[in-house]
Formats: C-alpha cells, sequence, structure tokens
C-alpha cells in the first residue's frame, strides 16, 4: 500500500511511515479485512467509510504535521486518519457525530497507543476549549469553509477540508494568515466524500 502512494506522488517520508507503521486492517470490519491494503473507501457501518489510503496521506501531507502539533479532526469515521495523525507525534482532537463509530474507534486508537482526545458532537462548530490549532482536518465533505474552524487556527495554521456539492468535493488547503481571521486557500484535487452534517455543513436530512 505504501509503495503505491509513493507511486501516486506521495512524497513526505514521515507521512508514510506512519502509514507504514498503522496497520489499517485494525480499523476495517473484520469481512473486509482481506481488503484493508486496497487503496479504496471501505464502509464501516452507519453509511459511512474508512477513507481510500491515498486521501489520507494527501490530507495528512498537506497538514505539515510536525512533533507536538495541535490537531483537529472532524470525522474520527474508524479512528485510522487520528491513529496516523498520532504516530506522527501530533497530539490529535478528534470529533465525530456517530456515538457508535466513535466508540468502536476509541477502542482501537487505545489498542495502538494512540494520543487523543475524542467526542462525539458536531464538529463544523470545532472545538474552542482546545483551540488553537495548528491544524485542522475535515474528513466529510461539506458545502464550505466552516467559518468556526478558521477562528480556531492558529495564525500561520492549515485547515484542510473538502468543499463542493454532493456528488464531489474540491480539498482546499486553507492558510489562516492573520489574527483577524483572514485566510489564502490552495485547490488540490476533486474527491468524493461522505457528507458533512452539521450547522457549518449540510443539514442533518442529508445524512
Ligand atoms: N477519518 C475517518 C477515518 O480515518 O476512518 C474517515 C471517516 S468518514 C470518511 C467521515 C466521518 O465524518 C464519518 O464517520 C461521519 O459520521 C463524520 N461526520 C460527518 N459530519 C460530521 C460532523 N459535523 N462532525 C463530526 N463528524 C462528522
Amino acid at each position: 500500500m505504501v509503495r503505491l502512494l509513493r507511486d501516486r506522488g506521495i512524497s513526505d517520508e514521515r507521512v508514510l511511515a506512519a502509514m507504514l507503521q498503522i496497520e489499517r486492517h485494525l480499523f476495517v470490519p473484520i469481512p473486509l479485512r482481506n481488503h484493508a491494503y486496497d487503496d479504496a473507501a471501505l464502509p464501516i457501518g452507519e453509511g459511512q467509510t474508512i477513507s481510500q489510503p491515498f486521501t489520507v496521506a494527501i490530507m495528512t501531507e498537506a497538514l505539515r504535521v510536525s512533533e507536538e502539533s495541535k490537531i483537529l479532526e472532524i470525522g474520527t469515521g474508524s479512528g485510522y486518519q487520528a491513529a496516523v495523525l498520532s504516530a506522527m507525534g501530533a497530539r490529535v482532537f478528534t470529533i465525530e457525530r456517530i456515538p457508535s463509530l466513535l466508540k468502536t474507534a476509541r477502542t482501537v486508537l487505545e489498542s495502538v497507543n494512540a494520543r487523543f482526545v475524542a467526542k462525539t458532537s458536531d464538529g463544523t462548530v470545532g472545538w474552542k476549549e482546545f483551540s488553537p490549532f495548528d491544524g485542522i482536518v475535515v474528513t466529510a465533505g461539506g458545502p464550505g469553509i466552516p467559518k468556526p474552524l478558521v477562528e480556531q487556527l492558529k495564525v500561520g495554521g492549515r485547515l484542510v477540508v473538502p468543499v463542493g456539492s454532493h456528488e464531489y468535493q474540491q480539498l482546499k488547503i486553507v492558510t489562516k494568515t492573520g489574527a483577524n481571521n483572514d485566510y489564502s486557500v490552495e485547490d488540490k484535487s476533486d474527491f468524493k466524500f461522505v457528507p458533512l452534517i452539521g450547522r457549518d455543513g449540510w443539514p442533518e436530512s442529508d445524512g
């Protein structure tokens, strides 16, 4: 899997090392484990997915994680992305809106000794108590850039967020440039994510 990521252009050795270290099969439902190292998103229940490894790698690379970075993840899902961030030395804060997914993810994350704090909530409003963050990664696609997430970034921090329609989203890398919430945006490729449901995402009825 990691060889394939390298062939597809992922060059950050720290990201590749973390993805080599974290065993993806632990985060995949048992009946699907023989596909755990395919470069594919897989169902994890509740209509949600563990993201494709290439997507995880691109998003993690875009965050520019360093040791002790404080990273907020919106959409814990299986816990795989959080485990990769923790393996890179980040302090991970992760929010999932579906309680049963977080319960399973928490057990797996504890079993791999990940350093994380998690809660069930609407992540589009962020986690003010632990802000400001060096980086924020949103692993579901919404209609716009959630304002609270920009507010909760450090100046110079990066928000990686898929934005677009229900059908496809463009990955945006938002860099906060000033204390008054100014930011610049770099557009990456198009992806297909599950919907970001919440106050600054799609309405509940779209879930
Ligand atoms: N990072 C996950 C992983 O490694 O498995 C990917 C999970 S999946 C692609 C996206 C997740 O975002 C889903 O579990 C979904 O329930 C969650 N989600 C959607 N809207 C959310 C919100 N407003 N707050 C928190 N989680 C949300």
